[in-house]
């Protein structure tokens, strides 16, 4: 079944066609590790993990690098502790008398502990930007050679005017964007306005920065990015991720920078996230409303119902996240995990019978999951499966099938017997019986090979599939 996914660059929901026909290549910005993280930057990064999972669930294999910014980003106004103009990082650690590398770790443990708490797939790798500063001199060179970068006094700055795509992903021209230009790089000593810094001069108390042959400094937010995704997935991705706050300039300028210096497109589809609300304001810290997940969890609100609240909202629109909300979503949380653990005791096969209304139920998920992550209909199609008149062994199977992309952490309520077979595992035996009675042998073999993975071993005989434990 085609996947298909709203493309910011395009501005269509475009058929995901990847470069290579089974692997994919994602990049997904990562966090500046200044501070913790809040529920707002966690429903980006749960979009890319509903994207990785959804691709998955396809048959398909994903290579995912978030980025760790712990250098270069610089603050504008959206923090009460850091100065505006100053990198993120150097002023907190400066603010909490620790040094910038300890601010980076403690940043960057919650960062971790916060995906997992929400169930979100780590990715491969989480490059740090400390630690690939010579491909980002080698990017900056590469783009200087060509022409397309200049130094003054020190600094290197990107000459958007040599760029005549720029502006395409997020569909400003050039000359509107001067009256918007970021008012922190406004005093720089660049060309022209819309000219962005690749390379900072550090100032003479400026502890952390590189050697360069433009001098001591340090790189621009946007190069990192740039850099480091071309360092692990190459010169092509299939997909890159962010929040709807990046498209410009942080992706606009990542663009330029990559398709400048290997002349090839860098990204086939970009996907973006909609901002989250609390109580009807964005979540900043002047207002103080902002929440993260230990605020949720001190309430008696899961990690996981925040996790399902956001399935219930299109990824593209605002979320307006309240109490009374996130409350209903736990009731929720705690009446799937009594599904899941009930059905699943529930030993009986399944009737032949049934299998038109669980194939139609598989195709119906399927068909909305594909369809640009339309979530908010699969949780509707969840409670209608679950009020169905399926015995509740095809229910288990049905629910811990989805719960593969739903992420809820459903099969872990349910305890494994020794000689039979986990929910998940009966799931993917079911599913894979329905494929190969369809003839569809793609899906049968992707189904036995999730299975091996999980153990079971398959043989296909005159009479369907049996299974035995590795
Ligand atoms: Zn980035």
């Amino acid at each position: 079944m085609d996947v298909y996914f709203y493309n910011t660059l395009t501005r269509a929901k475009d058929k995901f066609e990847p470069l290579s026909p089974t692997e994919v290549k994602m990049y997904t910005c990562g966090p500046t590790v200044y501070r913790y993280v809040h529920i707002g930057n966690l429903r980006t990064w749960l979009m890319a993990d509903l994207v990785r999972r959804v691709l998955e669930f396809n048959g398909y294999t994903v290579t995912q690098i978030m980025n760790i910014t712990d250098v270069g980003h610089m603050a504008e106004d959206d923090s009460l502790t850091v100065t505006p103009g100053e990198d993120k990082v150097l002023s907190a650690a400066a603010a909490e008398k620790k040094t910038p590398a300890e601010i980076a770790a403690f940043y960057t443990a919650d960062f971790l502990e916060s995906l997992a708490a929400m169930n979100i797939q780590p990715a491969q790798r989480y490059p740090k930007a400390t630690e690939h500063i010579p491909q980002m001199l080698a990017l900056i060179e590469e783009l200087e050679r060509k022409g397309l970068a200049y130094e003054k006094q020190g600094a290197v700055f990107y000459d958007v005017s040599e760029f005549p795509a720029y502006g395409r992903l997020s569909g400003h021209a050039p000359e509107d964007l001067r009256a918007g230009i970021n008012r922190v790089e406004i005093d720089e000593t660049k060309n022209d306005p819309n000219d962005f810094l690749l390379w900072r001069t550090a100032g003479e108390h400026r502890t952390v920065k590189w050697d360069s042959k433009w001098g001591p400094g340090f790189p621009g937010w946007h190069i990192e990015c740039s850099a480091m995704a071309m360092h692990y997935l190459g010169p092509q991705l299939d997909i890159h991720t962010g929040g709807e706050d990046l498209v410009f300039p942080h992706h606009e300028n990542e663009i330029a920078q990559s398709e400048g210096a290997t002349g090839k497109p860098f990204v086939r589809l970009w996907m973006h996230g909609a901002h989250l609300l609390a109580e009807g304001r964005k979540m900043s810290r002047s207002v103080g409303n902002v929440l993260r997940l230990k605020d949720l969890q001190a309430e008696g609100i899961h990690p996981l119902a925040f996790r399902l609240l956001c399935l219930g909202i299109d990824y593209r629109g605002h979320m307006n996240v309240t109490w009374d909300s996130l409350r209903a979503a736990q009731g929720s949380l705690e009446r799937l995990r009594r599904y899941a653990v009930d059905w699943s005791a529930d030993t009986r096969l399944t009737d032949v019978s049934h299998e038109p209304a669980l194939a139609a139920y598989r195709r119906k998920f399927h068909a909305l999951i594909n369809d640009d992550l339309r979530f908010p209909q699969v949780m509707p199609l969840v409670w209608d499966m679950a009020k169905s008149d399926l015995p509740p062994a095809a229910k288990a199977g049905l629910l811990l099938g989805w719960d593969r992309v739903l992420g809820l952490g459903l099969g872990e309520m349910v305890a494994a017997p020794v000689e039979a077979l986990v929910p998940i595992e009966r799931a993917l035996l079911d599913e894979r019986a329905a494929a190969r009675a369809a003839k569809d042998w793609a899906t049968a073999d992707r189904l036995r090979d999730q299975l091996a993975g999980l153990g079971i071993a398959v043989t296909d005989g005159k009479d369907g599939q049996t299974w035995s434990r590795k």
